[in-house]
């Protein structure tokens, strides 16, 4: 079996850059002088990245410093900003009805002190007081989210404090920044158009053809070219697992809209609200906002849909054109053939609500590093990457489902199709039974292939207003003072974060200063 030396990687989006810097860092590029293995990057001049995909998950802070690129040169040159979670507005009942119009979900675990109880099950017994949402009773960063403050101080430069958090940026500012640290990390660059795919006689890749530079081999390919999938589909077809019969919205319209003065405070959340016929995202970068509408074309038409965008973002959004993006709802079951493999939109895509897009090509990089077959036996890692890969999609789709089927909309076919237990997965109809009758709990999840939390389960559940019933001896009535006074002490700690905190604004203009 002839040893695996030599990656190349088709696609300079965020898929090929991250793969190619994790490759570079975990396998040790043979051009940087440390001998391992040598990883091209191959992308085409002509055929531009996506350029969408601006929110990201807590897992980019550990892959960030996998890879070597420090927080402030990363805020400084990508425009980023930070992520406390996501704000939902409206995707319990539409806007104006009685009740709560929004709930948060926020990237910080619930407080829980050594030995102390768990929060949820008395949270579910009214401990923490009536009305007191669970993304508020259990940790302290909705209310410091809501006040437009950052999740620490100016001085905590390796932060390893309570309040988790991920960031926004410019997806094409982010893609320029892993191609040049790729580079210096020792991958080689080459631009240039793959034409033609060829394969060996036991059907793996043998070459790609292209326009510029002839044949490029390699003994592992990387699929990085976005929704074309040009090698593992157009040329291997590994088959497309179509998931628009539960996850609905296959359209997006996106804006970049300018803020009215520099000095705009800039929330420390996604804002996603829900509409008619789906929801947009709202992401405020330093200098602009990344605003988007994904929609469901089965339930409304693009005219409504750039209707519903406009209304959202108001005269800010006059003069500007949305740019009209198709979704390719699904994945591919089988994401590692012979040998080649898929990161990126081309394995699969399953809408930006909760950033899964980038989370999965942190899992995919993370895999192939670890996984790697230097020995050329390929067939047993393809096996098992093909495994948790497919496994983690499965739990994205119910996790992203979960924030749709709980809805007690009933303004649009777009909602009522959505509760519709047909469009449920049966994984997850099982959870939400199980849910009926106790909080969830973590040994509900299988650690190794999910992309999120108990915790963030948790929020969305519960942000959503589902009815968990506990048994009356749920909670130890000896426990129930010692969490009272644990959501005493969150609600206090939130007070003093308030005041100890900056604003949002202040410690990313803090950072962008920072050399
Ligand atoms: P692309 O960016 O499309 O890159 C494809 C690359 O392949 C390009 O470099 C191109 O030049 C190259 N290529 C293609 N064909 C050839 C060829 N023949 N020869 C040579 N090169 C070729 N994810 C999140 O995590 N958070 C979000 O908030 C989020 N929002 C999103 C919103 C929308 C509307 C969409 C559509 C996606 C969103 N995503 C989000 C997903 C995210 O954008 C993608 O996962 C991410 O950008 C990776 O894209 P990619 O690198 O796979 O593909």
């Amino acid at each position: 079996m002839k040893a695996f030396h030599n990656v190349l990687i088709v696609g300079g989006g965020t898929a090929g850059w991250l793969t190619a810097c994790y490759l570079a860092r975990s396998l040790g590029a043979a051009d940087s002088g440390a001998g391992g293995v040598s990883i091209t990057l191959v992308e085409s001049p002509e055929i531009g990245i996506i350029g969408v995909g601006e929110g990201t998950f807590p897992s980019i802070r550990s892959t960030l410093a996998a890879i070597g690129i420090d927080e402030a040169r990363f805020v400084r040159e990508c425009q980023a900003t930070f992520k406390q979670g996501v704000r939902f507005n409206n995707w319990v009942r539409p806007a104006g009805a009685p009740g709560a119009d929004h709930y948060f979900h926020p990237f910080s675990q619930p407080s829980q002190r050594q030995g102390g109880p768990e929060l949820l099950p008395h949270w579910l017994q009214g401990t923490a007081g009536a009305g007191v949402p669970f993304a508020q009773a259990a940790t302290m960063q909705k209310r410091v989210a809501d006040a437009a403050h950052g999740p620490k101080r100016l001085l905590d430069a390796d932060y390893t404090g309570p309040m988790n958090y991920a960031y926004h940026f410019d997806a094409g500012r982010f893609a320029a920044l892993l191609a040049e640290h790729g580079r210096s990390l020792g991958v080689r660059h080459v631009q240039a158009n793959v034409e033609r795919v060829e394969l060996d006689a036991d059907g793996a890749i043998a070459c790609v053809q292209t326009r510029e530079h002839g044949a490029l081999g390699a003994d592992l390919f990387v699929d990085c070219t976005g929704f074309r999938a040009a090698l593992i589909g157009e040329a291997l077809g590994s088959p497309f697992r179509k998931m628009d019969d539960v996850l609905f919205v296959d359209r997006a319209l996106a804006m970049q809209v300018p803020y009215p003065a520099p000095d705009t405070p800039i929330p420390s959340y996604t804002i996603s609200t829900a509409h008619e016929a789906g929801w947009t995202w709202d992401i405020g970068l330093q200098q602009r906002r990344g605003i988007g509408y994904v929609y469901s074309s089965r339930h409304t038409s693009d005219e409504r849909a750039e209707q519903v965008l406009r209304q959202y973002i108001g005269a800010a959004a006059d003069g500007l054109t949305p740019r009209q993006l198709k979704l390719n709802i699904g994945y591919r079951d089988v994401q590692w053939v012979k040998n080649c493999v898929a990161v990126g939109l081309s394995g699969g895509f399953l809408e930006p609500l909760e950033s899964s897009g980038i989370g999965l090509i942190e899992t995919a990089a993370y895999l192939i590093g670890h996984l790697f077959p230097f020995n050329g036996d390929s067939a047993p890692v393809a096996a098992q990457y093909n495994r948790l890969m497919r496994e983690r999609y499965e739990r994205v789709v119910d996790f992203i489902k979960l924030h749709y089927c709980l809805s007690q909309r009933t303004d649009s076919a777009f909602w009522t199709d959505n509760t519709d237990p047909r469009s449920i997965p049966q994984s997850l109809r099982d959870k939400l039974a199980m849910w009926r009758c106790r909080a969830p709990h973590r040994l509900d999840f299988v650690a190794d292939v999910e992309m999120y939390p108990t915790s963030s389960w948790q929020y969305v559940l519960y942000g959503m207003e589902f009815a968990t019933s506990l048994h009356p001896s749920a909670c130890h009535p000896a426990r129930r003072q010692e969490a009272a006074a644990e959501f005493a002490m969150i609600a206090k700690l939130a007070g003093h974060a308030l005041a100890d905190l900056p604003p949002h604004r202040a410690l990313v203009e803090h950072l962008c200063e920072r050399r």
